[in-house]
């Protein structure tokens, strides 16, 4: 059974590695072996006693308090380690044979203490391996001291005492030594064992120094039973002792502890207990007993401790199976799948919709630039609407054009009353334009040049014109980047849709994967972008000379332009409402009225209201509404934005919003003539297209759209779906460490948790198995006859 406490201490080692369980660990005290305690003051001769049990140089040694945190020593017989070796376990530093290097790392351990704090109870562990050791575990702990020096806190006595009473209490096994040369009434030690162990059942008194003190003297101090001990007191001599070779003789003799206590007889005629050898074999004895003791309560420690892990992984976990690999496997998966429905869901006809949607934004663009902020485009609108034979105008100009000669009867049956309804056209067309309300006013603005419209004729030249103005809309759309900006757009989208993959538990706790993948989809992307740029330039490059039409693709784009401008009519008045909203009613009003004003005189306002804050007192004041008749003026009484003179103050602010609602509500005027237009029968056909140039950009957009798309598929989308999953694998998956799969799991939080049980409950299980074993052989042993 010799080796009871080595596999005790075996199974405390594991033990140590088990996290306790909650924050502080309630089990920690009942999962503890006994340990023996060295107490002592300063300079009582602690350290030498120890680096004599371990039989090495070992303790950092000084004046100035080296000892600041306890230390954990586990000697372990180990008959193959040569002349030893020790271990930091907390640390990581294994097998250092150099005692001395163990010294000086024991050193700045302690000193890494600030002196303010001067002790710290977070111990040290240190694990020595010999041949020369027997199997203990020992604390060193911080010395007592009686004054405390000038640099140390008056509360340093206080401090080493309460951290020493933690380590005293049952079942550690107290070591509390004294030196010969100091009163055993005075020792701190044998002080602090009393309040401890009053009884002294567990503790050993060891008196050092022996060799300080008169043979006689000291053995009766062994003897002595001022402060009775179970255990027993042990007197040691620690260093080499001079002595006069014979008495009264001047030369010296230098004598071992074993020379020195055969030299002088009293020891054994007291039969005192006397060496160092004689110590170790007593703790060891007694740290023995101690653990046989404790065995029982340690069993029934670790099984409540098993079970109380085994509930919590059943309760939290649902005792759900993971593992480190497991975990990383099932990421991925969730990765893959998140990918693969993506996948499904965004195919072609989705890149379509995208592309088209864009490259309809775009028709808008052009079309607001180059025909909705022309004022002559009312004047291509009136003419597109004033055709009231709607239909029958527009088959006869594609009969016309197509040289038909059948339809020419029917033309000249039909012109008459057309032309009719035409020269009634602009007067029509005007009245249908007061409708328009708000924008009334803004129509006698002088219409630009294109001198014809003026008098409503339409002439050629306004074909001619209208026809420019459409082979440029056409060449800003199909020059203006396509393959850049539709691939940049398709990229774009994919990057978010990954990054929504990822923004998704459980990826929100893993940067690095996160981040990864991230990388390794814009590489694929990059690499793919520059040729499907080119790709798509070069497919759409016929569209830039000419646009074939068919007619069910004119039709088509007919109904989607009357959508697109709806569209932007909608956020025209969302926009007005918006603007309303945002400012007083009354105030916006006559701000507008202002502002249309100072605009139809051709002044900025913001410079006329300027001009009438300059003007100021004792000029006639300049009505606000000059040369409008607005009904909601009010002349008489004097308004909250007047001065007393009439004088009319708008914020800037107010002056902004104005000029933002009168250029909406001249937009909307204009979509609105446009979506009359678009509707119009001049606009069904694509004879027309130069007075339907909305149409005709559709019918543009949806073919750069189609080829665009073609081979944005093809060449970027496709291959996407195809190295994505490859790469996802190839980064992230294939030779990964453990040690990285580890950390990658313990990233989350949750699973974490649940690791930690889980290897927790593993060790205990092993701690556990190994327990039993031992209460077995204990059995077995005491069964087959007492030992010793
Ligand atoms: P600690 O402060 O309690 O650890 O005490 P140390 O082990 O450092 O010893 C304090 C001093 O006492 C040192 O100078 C030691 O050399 C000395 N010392 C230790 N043991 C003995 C001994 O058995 N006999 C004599 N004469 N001196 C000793």
């Amino acid at each position: 059974l010799m080796d009871l406490t080595k596999r005790l201490l075996e199974i405390q080692t594991i033990l140590k590695s088990v996290a306790p369980s909650d924050g502080e660990g309630r089990h920690r005290d009942a999962l503890q072996l006994p340990s023996i305690v060295v107490i002592g003051s300063q300079s009582s001769g602690k350290s030498s006693v120890l680096e004599a049990i371990v039989g090495q140089e070992f303790l950092p040694k000084g004046s100035n308090m080296v000892t600041r945190r306890p230390i954990e020593l586990t000697l372990v017989n180990t008959p193959d380690a040569g002349d030893g070796y020790g271990e930091f376990p907390q640390l990581g530093l294994d097998r250092i044979r150099d005692f001395g290097r163990i010294q000086r790392t024991l050193y700045d351990l302690n000193m890494s203490v600030p002196e303010a704090e001067c002790v710290s109870d977070k111990p040290i562990e240190l694990r020595i391996y010999s041949p020369h050791v027997p199997d203990l575990r020992l604390v060193d702990l911080p010395g007592y001291i009686q004054v405390v020096n000038r640099n140390q806190p008056p509360v340093l006595r206080q401090r080493i005492r309460d951290l020493c009473e933690t380590y005293l209490g049952q079942p550690n096994i107290i070591l509390a030594v004294c030196a010969a040369d100091v009163d055993l009434a005075n020792s701190e030690a044998l002080k602090a064992s009393r309040r401890n162990d009053p009884l002294g059942m567990r503790t050993i008194g060891v008196i050092t120094k022996v060799d300080m003190a008169e043979p006689a003297e000291a053995a009766h101090m062994l003897t002595q039973n001022d402060y009775p001990l179970d255990l027993g007191y042990i007197g040691v001599v620690c260093r080499p002792v001079r002595e006069k070779a014979r008495p009264g003789s001047s030369r010296e003799v230098v004598l071992s502890e074993a020379q020195y206590f055969e030299r002088h007889p009293e020891f054994q005629q007291a039969h005192v207990q006397v060496g160092v050898g004689t110590l170790r074999r007593k703790l060891v004895r007694v740290l023995e007993g101690s653990m046989r003791q404790s065995l029982s309560s340690l069993v029934d420690a670790v099984r409540a401790e098993l079970e109380e892990t085994r509930y919590q992984i059943k309760v939290q976990y649902n005792d759900e199976r993971v593992s480190p690999e497991s975990y990383m496997a099932e990421s991925l998966d969730v990765l893959k799948q998140r990918f693969k429905a993506f996948q499904q869901q965004f195919g072609k006809p989705q890149l379509r919709a995208e592309v088209q949607r864009w490259l309809e934004s775009q028709v808008m663009n052009v079309c607001a630039e180059l025909y909705w902020s022309d004022p002559a485009v009312r004047d291509l609108s009136n003419h597109v609407t004033r055709s009231r034979a709607a239909g029958l105008w527009a088959d006869i100009r594609a009969g016309i054009s197509r040289g038909a000669a059948a339809a020419t009867s029917v033309v000249t049956e039909l012109l008459a009353p057309n032309t009719a309804k035409e020269q009634q056209g602009p007067r029509l067309g005007r009245t249908a334009d007061a409708e328009g309300g708000d924008s009334s006013a803004r129509n006698g603005q002088p219409a630009a040049a294109g001198g014809a419209s003026a008098t409503g004729e339409w002439t050629e030249s306004d074909d001619a014109r209208w026809g420019h103005q459409l082979d440029r809309a056409s060449a800003l759309l199909t020059k203006s980047g396509v393959g850049r900006w539709t691939t940049q757009m398709v990229v774009d989208l994919l990057t978010s849709s990954v990054r929504a993959m990822v923004d998704a538990e459980p990826f929100t706790h893993h940067s690095e994967m996160r981040t990864a993948v991230l990388n390794f989809s814009s590489a694929i992307l990059r690499s793919k972008y520059h040729s499907t740029v080119d790709q798509v330039e070069n497919t759409i490059k016929p569209f830039k000379y000419e646009v074939e039409i068919e007619p069910h693709e004119w039709a088509k784009a007919q109904r989607r332009a009357a959508a697109l401008v709806d569209n932007e009519i909608r956020l025209c008045r969302q926009a007005l409402l918006k603007v309303r909203a945002a400012a007083p009613r009354k105030r916006l009003q006559h701000a507008v009225q202002f502002v249309r004003s100072a605009e139809k005189r051709g002044v900025d306002p913001v410079a006329a209201q300027a001009e009438l804050a300059r003007r100021g007192a004792g000029q006639p004041a300049v009505p606000a509404e000059a040369g409008s008749a607005a009904p909601e003026a009010e002349p008489a009484a004097q308004r909250e934005d007047e001065d007393e003179l009439g004088h009319v103050q708008f914020s800037p602010r107010l002056l902004q919003q104005a000029q933002y609602t009168l250029a909406i509500q001249d937009r909307l005027a204009v979509l609105q003539l446009r979506r009359k237009a678009l509707a119009s029968g001049a606009c069904a056909t694509q004879a027309n297209k130069h007075l339907c140039p909305e149409i005709f950009l559709s019918v543009v957009a949806e073919k750069l759209a189609y080829n665009a798309v073609l081979f944005i598929n093809y060449e970027l989308l496709q291959d996407f779906f195809f190295q994505f999953p490859r790469e996802l694998d190839a980064n992230l998956y294939y030779g990964k460490t453990l040690q990285q799969t580890r950390d990658f799991a313990s990233q989350n939080p949750r699973v974490s948790r649940q690791l930690q049980l889980v290897e927790r409950r593993q060790r205990l299980e092993l701690v556990m198995a190994r327990l039993r074993d031992l209460v077995q052989q204990q059995q077995h042993s005491t069964a087959s006859g007492p030992r010793d």
